[in-house]
Order: structure tokens, then sequence, then C-alpha cells
């Protein structure tokens, strides 16, 4: 094993769950974010069978059981043997880490180009170059396919984004950040996305281990910013297909090729194998063959039948799902709390859903309220425009600010945060 390896953390996996305040958490990666409506149904089965219920969508657009016990887990494992989701171990798993545009591969919203082949083949890549085992397991692959809903503002450490050039569409490849402020390092025709993928990983794993990891980002771009210069034409234009959409991509929306897309969220991602199995009844239903899983936690079904979808609607409402843009649990952000995360002495979510009438008033745009269960922050890493930080079931509050500042007052209970929260709506609205 080498001192990397040894030195680095880890991320949970469906091979190596990690312990938490409610068992075993199992992180199972989708493929480009995909799930059949089949593979929805056994992954709902196994959290009702083997974990708590409960399920949670991440923001790498993957997907969580959590609950498990040591055996429970062995039997999951037995029950997903044949799934296209476990990898071959637990090293090749760690390190698949690839985001994709949540719709490649349907041609209803903008893309530029079909990733599709470019991310499976990344996928095989990974898998049999063991040398790249050696990679932080955090590090993520990113490509964009040029359509709506676009990863512009999702960071990655490598990302490719698909772009018009005078040359045809070509991608941008960057390290370290969103489209905006990841360095850009060259670009290069969709033929030769792996292989320069490959090459950019290599050279990683080539700069200083003991360095931190944005100082080792630095080090590879200069190793590479000689080899990559020539690689193609550096004058790009992105598109940006969301300004008229909403963000995150929830609610009804036409495609161009006779085909809509439903986007389906859920209060902080998380979700009940029931709610799961409800939306892999309802996709095939409507005739959607693949649910995309997306980095804002979003469900995105894209269907062709659309006589039953009243009733869906109707559903989706019942069970909670968030079907309008403008709910206001969307400008709500909660970590898992107490009792998933063994960290947590407080019930954040529950909390937070009880402040849902504040949050939107807070913040018309993105998010108003975060609640956090400690100073981590694990939910916003961003400043919000009030942010409540959890100990023994009392809040602090932090205004216009991170879960890491200082806490200006004695903590709170939750009856006394609304009431806080109503005067400084009182006083902003004055
Ligand atoms: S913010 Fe703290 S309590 Fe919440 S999930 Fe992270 S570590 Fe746990």
């Amino acid at each position: 094993m080498t001192r990397a390896s040894l030195r680095r953390g880890w991320c949970p996996g469906a091979l190596r769950p990690m312990p938490t305040g409610d068992g075993l958490l199992a992180r199972i990666r989708l493929h480009g974010g995909k799930l059949s409506p089949f593979l929805a149904r056994q992954l709902a089965i196994s959290a009702r069978r083997f974990g708590n219920g409960l399920i949670d969508l991440t923001s790498r657009a993957n997907v969580q059981i959590r609950g498990l016990s040591e055996a429970s887990h062995a039997e999951l494992l037995a029950y997903l043997r044949d799934s296209e989701v476990l990898d071959e171990d637990p090293s090749a798993e760690a390190i698949r880490n690839i985001l994709a545009s949540p719709l490649a591969g349907t041609a209803d919203f903008g893309a530029l180009t079909d990733i599709t082949s470019i991310f499976e083949a990344l996928d095989q890549r990974l898998a049999a170059d063991m040398h790249l085992r050696g990679l932080p397991p955090k590090f993520t692959f990113l490509f964009d396919d040029g359509g709506w809903p676009s990863l512009a503002e999702v960071s990655a450490d490598l990302r490719f984004d698909a772009c018009h050039s005078s040359c045809g569409s070509v991608f941008r490849i960057a390290l370290g950040g969103t489209r905006a402020d990841a360095r850009p390092i060259g670009c290069c025709k969709s033929n030769k996305v792996v292989e320069f993928a490959i090459k950019i990983a290599h050279a990683f794993l080539a700069t200083d281990d003991e360095a931190p990891h944005n100082t080792r980002l630095r080090q590879c771009a200069t190793l590479l910013d000689a080899s990559l210069a020539t690689a193609g034409d550096k004058t790009l234009h992105s598109r940006d297909l969301d300004k008229n959409l909403p963000h995150p991509p929830i609610g009804l929306f036409p495609g161009t090729t006779g085909r809509s897309l439903l986007g389906l969220g859920f209060a902080f991602g998380r979700m009940t194998a029931e709610d799961l199995l409800c939306l892999a009844d309802a996709a095939e239903d409507l005739g959607c063959a693949t649910l995309h899983a997306t980095p804002w936690r979003v469900l995105l079904m894209p269907f062709d039948k659309p006589t039953p979808l009243p009733r869906w609607l109707e559903q989706f409402a019942a069970q909670g799902f968030i079907i309008d843009p403008n709910d206001p649990r969307l400008a709500l952000a909660a970590c898992p709390g107490a009792p998933a995360c063994k960290n947590a002495t407080t019930p954040t979510q529950p909390d937070a859903l009880r402040l849902t009438h504040y949050a939107k008033q807070l913040s018309k745009q993105g998010i108003g309220l975060h609640v956090s269960g400690c100073a981590k922050g694990c939910a916003y890493a961003q400043a919000a425009a009030v942010t409540l930080v959890a100990a023994q079931g009392r809040y602090g509050i932090v205004v216009d600010g991170k879960a890491q500042d200082q806490i200006p007052e004695p903590h709170l209970s939750i009856e006394a945060v609304a009431t806080r929260l109503q005067t400084l709506l009182a006083a902003r609205n004055s």
C-alpha cells in the first residue's frame, strides 16, 4: 500500500460502508447517475429489508442506504450481486467518482454531444488501471455535455465542459472548481477525452502526495501546461441554457422530441423505501426507462406517456415530494443531524422543517436557512442568510454567515429561534 493511500481519508461505498449514528451507511455509486425502474425497486427493497428504510440522494448523484448492520450489509451485497452498481473491490469503487450531465444520452435538452460513451469508457479505464487506485477517494471527474441542466456550478477536480469552438464542439479541460473558477489547461475533441482524463489523473498522482489537495492540483496544472497547450483551439464558448429555467430543475418541462421531463425534489434529499418504490411504479407507468439522479438531489424523469401524469402528481404531492420550483423547502439546508450522525446531538431535519415558513422569506433565491448539527456545517459550506448551529437540542444563530463562524449569543430553543426569526424578518421589512 502506498504512503498516500495510508494517509488518505476514505468515502463510504457499497462494499465498504461507513459507521454512522443510525448504523452502517452504504453509498451506491450509480453509473452516470442512471437508475432504471428495476434498479430503483431493488434499492428500495434493499433499504426496507436490510436498512432502516431511509435513502439519501447525494450531491454527487449517488444513492445511500442507511441503517445497515454488519449482517444485513452482507445480505445487501448478496442481493445486489448481479446489479451493475457493485464494483470488483473497495479500492476500485472508491475512485469511481464520475459526474456527468444528468440527461446525457437524451437528445431533448440541448446537449452539444452525447457523452455516454465517454463516461462509460472512463468507468472501465478506472477499473482496469491499478495505478489509478492511488487517487484520493474524493477525486472527481466531471463531464458536461453543454445541455440543460448544466453542471457549470458544480465543482470537480477534473472537468471537461463541451463548448462551441471555431472547429466545432470540443471539450474545455480544467482543473479544480466550477466552470467559472477551475483552471483551464487545454481543450480536446470528444475522441480524446478519456485519454486526456487518464493522462491528467496520472499527472496528479505524480505530484507531491504530502501536499494539500489544491496544491497538488496546481502542481498538476504546471506539469500539464506544456503537453496540453497544443491540444486545440482555446477560444471557446460555453452555453448557458439555465437562464430561463428553474434551478434546481424541479417541475414539468417540455422536451424537443415530444417527450417531457419531470424534476422531483425531496426535502434534504431524503426519501423512504416506499417513496422510491412509488417512483419506480410511476416511471414504468409513464414510459420512463431511466430516472436520472443529479447533484442537486433532484431525480429527473423523462417520460413519453403523459396520460397518467395527473394521477401521479397527486400521489407525489401526497408523499411529500417537492414538485413546485417555488416550494419553500428548497430554501432550507440541514445535515442529517441526530440520530443519523454520530457527532450530532439534535434532530436538525425535523427542526428545520418546523422553520420552513421562514426560509424562503430569508432569501428569495438559494438557501435562506441552514440548520447544522454542529460547527462542521456539512450540509452547506457557504454563508446563508441565517445559519443555526445545534448543541444539545438548542441552537446558536449566525446571521449572514457560516456554521463555523462565532456564535454571538447563547443557544436558544427551537421555539425561541422561531421568535428570533420573526423579529429579524420584521426588522428587515420595516
Ligand atoms: S454538520 Fe456535524 S452533525 Fe451535521 S452531519 Fe456534519 S458532522 Fe454531523
